[in-house]
């Protein structure tokens, strides 16, 4: 019987041809911080609209110099940046695809020496992450790179959330410019807008601190700025509730998420996209006095009138997909199945076997675990 995982779907502005998306994939080969010609390559192999994704969601893409958290990872701050990125848009639209850019700042997860002039990362508070990050060093000469502690970083004032806000807004109006379909603002993995929402990482004591009301404050702000710059059917927002990746951590998030999404509602969103369990990694992995409830967290969007589409990942196999469907879910995101699988979707459709995604080439490197997985 035709599964409904292949059938199309209007979500915001487009029409998708199934419901197999590609997550969003931090891959670390922009060197200098700028997309590459292989980076084209990689995208457009993903983008043939029956073959591949219907939805590509691009790797994290830092909105601002400060807000880069990782060495390589292709910015979208600077006039070469998005000229690179065109390149890689109009291979993935040549190809018959669509793309939007995930907009990124990490906030505390980052070194000094991402930083501008060495500084500290900014975050919600002063309170540094119990998480690693990876940077390059200069040693006898050679380039090595290597884990490091996150930095200590510097609690935001007031005054300059304005600022923050405002890069996601210029953050949307160059995604345009550089030709992608839209965005998807990334408030997910223990980032800057998730260091905000969850109180381990939050304590401040003004009007976004606090209460849940004022913890989601910034989140609501960005979601506000971005929907009115490009138009909410453009927009998509990835939340991953239960987490703990980077340090990530709240008390209750049921009650947290849920005003989340009722908040967001009026914005006529494209799509919610919600990472469940620990991202990648266990799927019913639990944070919180009970276990997180997806099923009511998407009733709570609903009820407050949200209609954007309902967008699940981690750890799906077409079997748990179409068992999401049919539970409701509009759209599903592969993400390590897609490194590995450029056909990703006919091999689903077929019952085909998939390639297995090789780790050591995820992050850094050559074409090598890249452009080199072989389609059907
Ligand atoms: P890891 O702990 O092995 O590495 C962490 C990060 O360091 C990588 O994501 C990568 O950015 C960087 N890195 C590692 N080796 C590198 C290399 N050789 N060259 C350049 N950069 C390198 O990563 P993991 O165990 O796969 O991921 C940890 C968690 O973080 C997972 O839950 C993952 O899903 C999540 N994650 C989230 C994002 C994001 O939200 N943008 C990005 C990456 C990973």
């Amino acid at each position: 019987s035709p599964s409904p995982l292949f059938e199309p779907l209007r979500v915001g502005a487009w029409t998708l041809p199934h419901r197999v998306v590609m997550a969003p994939l931090t891959r670390n080969r922009a060197f200098g911080q700028v997309p590459t010609a292989a980076m084209a390559t990689y995208y457009a192999q993903r983008a043939h609209p029956q073959h591949g994704a219907s939805l590509i969601i691009s790797e994290a893409t830092p909105i601002s110099p400060e807000a880069h958290g990782y060495a390589d990872t292709p910015g979208l701050h600077s006039p070469q940046q998005i000229q690179a990125w065109r390149a890689v848009t109009d291979a993935v639209h040549r190809a018959g695809g669509r793309i939007v850019v995930q907009l990124w700042h990490v906030g505390r997860i980052s070194h000094t020496s991402l930083q501008p002039q060495g500084q500290a990362p900014v975050a919600p508070s002063a309170l540094r992450a119990q998480a690693k990050t990876f940077v390059f060093v200069e040693q006898d000469g050679q380039r090595r790179g290597a884990f490091v502690d996150t930095s200590e970083p510097r609690a935001l004032r007031l005054d300059e959330l304005p600022s923050i806000v405002d890069a996601y807004r210029q953050a949307a109006l160059h995604a345009l410019e550089a030709g992608f379909d839209g965005v998807e603002v990334h408030g997910a993995n223990g980032y800057l807008l998730d260091q905000f929402l969850r109180n381990g990482a939050n304590h401040r004591t003004d009007a976004y601190g606090g209460p849940i009301e004022n913890r989601a404050r910034l989140l609501g702000e960005v979601m506000a700025a971005v929907t009115e710059a490009i138009g909410g059917d453009r927009v998509g927002l990835r939340l991953s509730p239960v987490t703990p990746s980077n340090d990530a951590h709240d008390d209750d998030p049921q009650p947290l998420f849920e005003h989340v999404v009722r908040q967001l509602a009026p914005l006529g969103l494209a799509y919610l996209h919600i990472v469940e369990g620990q991202t990648g990694g266990a799927r019913d992995h639990q944070q919180g006095p009970r276990p997180f409830d997806y099923a009511a967290l998407r009733q709570a969007y609903r009820a407050a009138g949200g209609q954007g589409a309902w967008m699940v990942n981690n750890g799906y196999t077409r079997e748990l997909a179409e068992q999401a469907l049919a539970g409701g879910a509009d759209l599903v995101a592969f993400g390590r199945p897609f490194i590995a699988n450029p056909d990703l979707t006919r091999r689903l459709r077929e019952g085909a076997p998939l390639n297995t995604p090789d780790r050591a080439t995820f992050y850094g490197g050559d074409e090598r675990g890249y452009t080199d997985y072989p389609a059907l």
